[in-house]
């Protein structure tokens, strides 16, 4: 089993309309102060001397960061554990990718996740981003002028403005001029307590379905494997640290609010900012959850159907000794809403996936 890290950075500029994440804005001191403690954590780690296969800067906006600060972080990572051969990613905004590039980190880092959600001026203020269509684009090419070759870019589907679709397509087309190894899709879905919430309604189920359609269309035609409901990647460029929570591999998570799994318990780091720096960084997580086998298996079969691998043979095999399942998984192929996989087993469809959720309570 492999492991990864994910570090927390709970700070942004500004609240996005949308966002229920914990995530703060907050002074340099109080940053400074986090860092230290987020240092401390990772030297006092458990896993010291293992191999990391991905390690995951995300937030909040971890470019936020002052580049000593990044550089720090990194350096205890790297006298903590081996990192020769790990991804590692940091998410960026758009507005502070000049953050990074400034003392060349751009180097110690082999992927950049970068935060653009639409490339049209009116749907990034409806979402109350902070950065223009335009400084997207540019952000983007700074990065790869300055050498990454491994670039991110998160989109966001069903938004409640106008024309939606004709702004969908051309966030599609500028996103694929772009040519970034990968993709990330995900519909936008209001929460409760945020500002969008309380200001649009949702979209129908239609637009949202419409939307969702034609993005898998663009983005497959363009030559991005669909490799994941809400994910795209060119061959070779899938997201390592995301496929490590897709196959149950282990995770440490440093930080407030983070959540680690170590094959068996999931853990979180449950205190806020200001506990987790009075205690400079060292809080006992809470165990939130210890799974069985049985749990296991389950939550192995939803998460193999969240991928475009899909379940195998010997779980469909199993699946299908329950003659009511067995006839729902020839439904499921009959309505093509999957379709046999290499090894013998079954894979959901982009229309499978719209039903996702309903095909896994079915089958679990
Ligand atoms: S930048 Fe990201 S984490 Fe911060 S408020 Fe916006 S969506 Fe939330």
């Amino acid at each position: 089993m492999s492991l990864s890290a994910y570090i927390h950075i709970p700070f942004c500029k500004k609240k996005c309309s949308y966002c229920a994440f914990y995530s703060a804005s907050a002074s340099g001191q109080t940053i400074e102060e986090y860092v230290k403690a987020l240092e401390n954590q990772i030297k006092h780690s458990d896993y010291k001397g293992c191999k990391l296969a991905s390690v995951f800067f995300g937030g909040g906006t971890p470019s936020i960061l002052l580049p000593q600060q990044y550089t720090r972080i990194l350096n205890a990572i790297d006298t903590v554990f081996d990192i020769s051969s790990s991804e590692i990613t940091t998410e960026i905004n758009p507005d502070s990718v000049s953050n990074l590039l400034d003392i060349g980190l751009a180097d110690r880092f082999t992927r950049f996740s970068m935060g653009v959600q639409s490339f049209d001026d009116e749907e990034l203020s409806l979402l109350g981003r902070v950065h223009t269509s335009s400084q997207a684009v540019d952000a983007f090419k700074s990065l790869r002028n300055a050498g990454a070759d491994n670039i991110n870019i998160d989109l966001m589907l069903a938004l409640p403005s106008r024309d939606h679709l004709n702004k969908l397509k051309s966030t599609l087309e500028k996103a694929i001029s772009l040519s970034p190894e990968h993709i990330s899709a995900y519909i936008l879905t209001p929460e409760e307590g945020t500002l969008f919430f309380d200001n649009f309604a949702p979209v129908s189920d239609e637009l949202s379905d419409d939307a969702y359609l034609l993005t898998c269309e663009f983005l497959e035609k363009a030559g991005y494997e669909h490799y994941e409901i809400s994910n795209f990647a060119k061959k070779g460029f899938r997201c390592r640290h995301n496929m490590s929570y897709w196959t149950q591999e282990k995770y440490l998570a440093f930080g407030p609010s983070s959540c680690g799994f170590d094959g068996k318990n999931r853990y979180r780091i449950n205190c806020s900012v200001n506990e987790y720096i009075k205690n400079n960084g060292i809080v006992p997580p809470i165990i939130e959850e210890t799974l069985t086998d049985e749990d296991l298996r389950s939550e192995k079969i939803m998460l193999s159907l969240r991928l475009s691998d899909g379940i195998d043979r010997k779980i469909l095999d199993e699946i299908c000794k329950n003659d009511e399942k067995k006839r729902f998984v020839d439904y499921l192929l009959d309505s093509s809403l999957a379709v046999k996989n290499e090894s013998g087993g079954i894979s959901l469809t982009d229309r499978g996936f719209l039903l996702s959720n309903r095909i896994i309570s079915e089958l679990m």
